[in-house]
């Protein structure tokens, strides 16, 4: 038997939690499971940040995340990226401090490259996207009517998540964003969220028969924030959405009757996907994406409004939704020699905490 096939075995007969444990050593500490809540769990059963190689740089994320009264640190961009800090002296650290300090550790990432690598595109080009032209292309997704598209990528799957288990068995590997999804024959009659499910929905299928107890998320952003209409989501998968914003005031305040940049998206995938499984993620502490919006070399100071935070989380728990992350990108030393003050890290935990 390929030694493959014996890692597989191993990651299949893991629970959620030691598999975490034995595979990468990055922790052993389990979310209860969501139906059995205890009564004095805080309402928000995820508080998290989600984080780029060079924020690990701040080696003590760790313990101000602990001390926020957070739950939970997500590594991102890339499965490459995030493989390669693993394989590094100061990433193993930094995991082996997230288990000590009693932190989850989850990965969010853009994966879709990484589940269909476009190298078979020269081969197998009717496994890719068909864009508006007719043409297929290897520029970002998947054609999810290609059976042997989606077989891969359920195999890519297992295979990431093997080498980057999570803590949590909460799954998030991404489509590609700012491209659409495919418009050949079979799948033009669907919208992009229906055919990113379909991805999903196989994916989760997968992860399931390693795990049954594994979840795989559903990512409502841009082209996908209109939900699906004709997929359903399979047990085990739930809705992971990004909003696209202001942060000047509260997201509520910038609802609009069917209109799928407000909130009123968040509304209508609710329609759709479980409401205590479903998770936000936001980018209140997100020093990268401010910094990118006034293309600033230097990261900038970040525009924390604890007002609008509050009202936002405010939204959140009256809508059911009980796990909230945010992208802290940008959080690292640079930024804080540069601007000094961190203590938005404590006033967001806190706000979770209330
Ligand atoms: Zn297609």
């Amino acid at each position: 038997m390929p030694n493959g096939m014996q890692t597989r075995r191993g990651f299949a007969k893991a629970s959620v939690c030691t598999a975490a444990a034995a595979v990468s050593g990055v922790g052993s500490v389990c979310l209860q499971a969501e139906s059995q809540a205890d009564p004095k769990e805080p309402f928000f059963r995820t508080r998290g940040v989600v984080l780029r190689p060079e924020d690990i740089l701040m080696a003590d994320w760790p313990e101000r995340a602990r001390k926020a009264g957070l739950t939970t640190i997500a590594s991102h961009p890339f499965p490459g990226t995030v493989i390669g800090l693993l394989r590094t002296e100061r990433g193993r650290h930094f995991f082996n401090k997230c288990r000590q300090v009693g932190l989850q550790v989850e990965h969010e990432l853009h994966a879709m490259g990484s589940l269909l690598p476009r190298t078979l595109f020269e081969k197998n080009p009717e496994m890719f996207r068909m864009d508006e032209n007719g043409n297929r292309t290897r520029a970002g997704n998947c054609c999810p009517s290609n059976a042997r598209a989606l077989a891969i990528i359920a195999e890519s799957a297992v295979r990431i998540c093997e080498a980057l288990p999570s803590t949590t068995g909460r799954y998030f590997l991404w489509g590609d964003d700012m491209v659409g999804w495919c418009l050949c024959r079979n799948c033009r009659g669907f919208l992009p969220a229906d055919q990113a499910l379909m991805v999903v929905n196989r994916m989760c299928r997968a992860l399931r028969e390693v795990e049954p107890k594994f979840q795989v998320a559903h990512l409502a952003y841009q082209k996908t924030r209109r939900p699906p209409k004709q997929i359903k989501p399979v047990e085990g998968v739930f809705l992971e959405f990004a909003p696209n914003r202001s942060y000047h005031r509260s997201y509520e305040s910038q609802w609009k009757a069917g209109d799928f940049d407000t909130i009123h998206a968040l509304d209508a995938n609710l329609e759709v996907f479980p409401r205590d499984t479903a998770q936000v993620l936001e980018y209140w502490l997100d020093v990268g994406r401010f910094s990118n919006l006034v293309r600033s070399k230097q990261p900038v100071k970040l525009p924390w409004k604890r007002d609008v935070f509050l009202a936002d989380v405010e939204a959140y728990r009256s809508r059911g939704i009980r796990h909230v992350t945010t992208f802290a990108t940008g959080v690292n030393p640079g930024y804080r020699k540069l601007h000094g003050d961190l203590s938005f890290i404590d006033e967001y935990g806190a706000g979770l905490l209330r």
